[in-house]
C-alpha cells in the first residue's frame, strides 16, 4: 500500500472521508508532503508538475518565497487584535481600490463563500428585493444563498437542483438559475420577476465547469439589464480576479459591475478575500456608523493573510507576471491544439490567460448544456494517466487547469510530450 493509501487510512479514522473538503476524496488519492514552485510531491515522494494549483490560488507557485518571507516578517511583529485596524489592511484595501474598477470600498473576510453571501445579503439591504440569478453550472461557495445547478446531472438542467441536503427551502427557490451566454433568457427572467430580483451573480468567465467565455457583448449585456430592472450586478470574481488581469476580468472586459468579490489568487494561497464595491452600496455594512447590513468575522483581516495578499499584489505590480503565465497559457493551448491535429483527437482547448481546459467534444461550449457533448469518460481516464506520469490535475470531470509564474517553458515541453503520450495510449495510436 502506498504512504498515501496508508495515511488516508489512518485520517479516515478521525475525519469523515478523511477529506475537509467535498470533492478532495478522488482516486487516485494522494497524500502531499511538499510543494515548491510549479512542483508537488506526494508521500511516496514522487514529483509531479502541478496545473491544479489548488483549485487556483497559486498564481505564483507554492511557498514562494517572496510571499513567505512577507508574511514571515509580519507575524514576526503583528496578528490579530480584534478592535480598530492594521496597518496592513489599509494597505491592501488601497491596493485593490487602486486597480479593482468596481472597488471604491473593500471588506476582507476568509473565503470566496463568506464573500459571495456578503455581497448577496447587502443586494438585498440595497433593493429591499429577495431573489437572486446565477447561471448554470456556476460555482459560488458552499451556502444556501448559491448552492443549486452546480455541476447538475444532465436530466437536472432547467430544473430545482439543491447541491446539498439541509438547505434552507426557501433560499433554494428564491435562487433563479439562467443558461450562461443567453441574455434573452435573463431578460425573460428579470421581466417574469420583476421588481423582486436583487441581485444577478455571474462567474465572469465560469471557470468551475472550466473555461467557458462570455460572447463578446454578453458581460455589458447584463450590466445594461441589471441597471435597467434595478438588481445588481455581481461578478463573482474569486477565480478571474488577479489571475487574469491585477484589476479583474472587468478591466479586460470593460464591464462594471457594482459589486465584486475575490479570493484564491489575491494571496498565492493564503486564506483571505474580499468584497468590494460602490461606495454607495458598501456604505451599508455595519463596520461603518449607521450601516445596517451585518459585517464580522474574528479572522477579517488577519496579518497572514493580508501580509501575504500586499506581497502577492506587489509581486503582479513589480514583476512581469501576467506576461509570463499568459505566454505559458497560450503555449500550451497551441502546443494541445498541434497534439490534437496530429492525432486527430476530437477535441476543443479553451482558455483564457494562464487557464486552459480540452474539451473531448468537437465545438467551442458555449453554456453548461453544451457540456453533454464533453467525452466525460475520455476526460477523467486521460487526468487519470498524466497523474500517473506526473502531470497533476484533478481527475475529474470538466476542472480547468492552471499555470503560475514559477512555471518554465521546460515543464510546458515536458507535458506537452507527456500528452501526446498518454493520448496515443488512451487512443491507440
Ligand atoms: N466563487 C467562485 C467563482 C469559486 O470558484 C469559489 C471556490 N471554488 C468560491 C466562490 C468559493 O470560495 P471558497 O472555496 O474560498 O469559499
Amino acid at each position: 500500500m502506498s504512504k498515501s493509501l496508508q495515511i488516508h487510512e489512518e485520517s479516515k479514522k478521525y475525519t469523515p472521508g478523511g477529506v475537509h473538503t467535498s470533492i478532495r476524496n478522488v482516486d487516485p488519492f494522494l497524500v502531499f508532503t511538499k510543494g515548491e514552485g510549479a512542483y508537488v510531491y506526494d508521500a511516496d515522494g514522487k514529483k509531479y508538475i502541478d496545473y491544479q494549483a489548488a483549485f487556483g490560488p497559486f498564481i505564483l507557485g507554492h511557498n514562494y518565497p517572496y510571499v513567505n518571507n512577507k508574511v514571515i516578517e509580519a507575524i514576526g511583529r503583528t496578528d490579530l487584535y480584534g478592535v480598530g485596524c492594521t496597518d496592513l489592511e489599509v494597505e491592501l484595501a488601497r491596493k485593490i481600490c487602486t486597480h479593482v474598477p468596481s472597488s471604491e470600498q473593500v471588506l476582507f473576510c476568509n473565503s470566496g463563500s463568506e464573500a459571495t453571501y456578503h455581497a448577496i445579503r447587502l443586494s438585498r439591504a440595497v433593493t429591499g428585493r429577495n431573489k437572486l440569478i446565477k447561471f448554470q453550472g456556476c460555482y459560488h461557495g458552499w451556502h444556501d444563498y448559491v448552492a443549486r445547478n452546480m455541476l447538475s446531472d444532465w436530466d437536472m438542467i432547467g430544473k430545482r437542483d439543491p447541491g446539498s441536503a439541509g438547505m434552507m427551502e426557501e433560499a433554494i427557490d428564491n435562487t433563479l438559475v439562467c443558461t450562461f451566454n443567453d441574455l434573452e433568457d435573463v431578460e425573460r427572467t428579470l421581466r417574469e420577476n420583476k421588481e423582486q430580483v436583487a441581485a444577478l451573480i455571474v462567474e465572469p468567465i465560469p471557470h468551475n465547469i472550466g473555461c467557458i467565455l462570455p460572447e463578446p457583448g454578453f458581460l455589458q449585456g447584463l450590466r445594461d439589464l441589471c441597471t435597467q430592472y434595478g438588481a445588481l450586478l455581481i461578478f463573482d470574481e474569486v477565480i478571474t480576479g488577479f489571475r487574469h488581469h491585477i484589476g479583474g476580468f472587468q478591466k479586460v472586459a470593460g464591464v462594471t459591475p457594482d459589486l465584486t468579490t475575490m479570493g484564491k489568487a489575491m494571496a498565492n494561497g493564503f486564506p483571505i478575500a474580499a468584497v468590494a464595491g460602490k461606495r454607495e452600496y458598501m456604505k451599508r455594512f455595519n463596520t461603518e456608523k449607521g450601516g445596517d447590513v451585518w459585517f464580522a468575522g474574528t479572522y477579517n483581516g488577519h496579518a497572514v493573510g493580508t501580509a501575504a495578499s500586499i506581497a502577492t499584489l506587489e509581486m503582479m505590480e513589480n514583476e512581469p507576471v501576467h506576461e509570463h503565465i499568459f505566454r505559458l497559457g497560450e503555449k500550451m493551448r497551441s502546443g494541445l491544439r498541434d497534439i490534437h491535429d496530429r492525432l486527430g483527437v476530437e477535441a476543443v482547448v479553451a482558455g483564457f490567460g494562464s487557464v486552459w481546459t480540452t474539451y473531448f467534444m468537437n465545438f467551442m461550449p458555449k453554456n453548461y448544456t453544451d457540456l453533454k457533448q464533453n467525452n466525460a469518460e475520455l476526460y477523467v481516464a486521460y487526468r487519470r494517466k498524466l497523474i500517473e506520469k506526473g502531470i497533476f490535475k484533478m481527475p475529474m470531470n470538466i476542472k480547468r487547469n492552471h499555470v503560475s509564474y514559477s512555471h518554465t517553458d521546460e515543464d510546458i515541453d515536458t507535458t506537452l510530450t507527456i500528452t501526446e503520450a498518454v493520448l496515443k495510449e488512451l487512443l491507440q495510436k
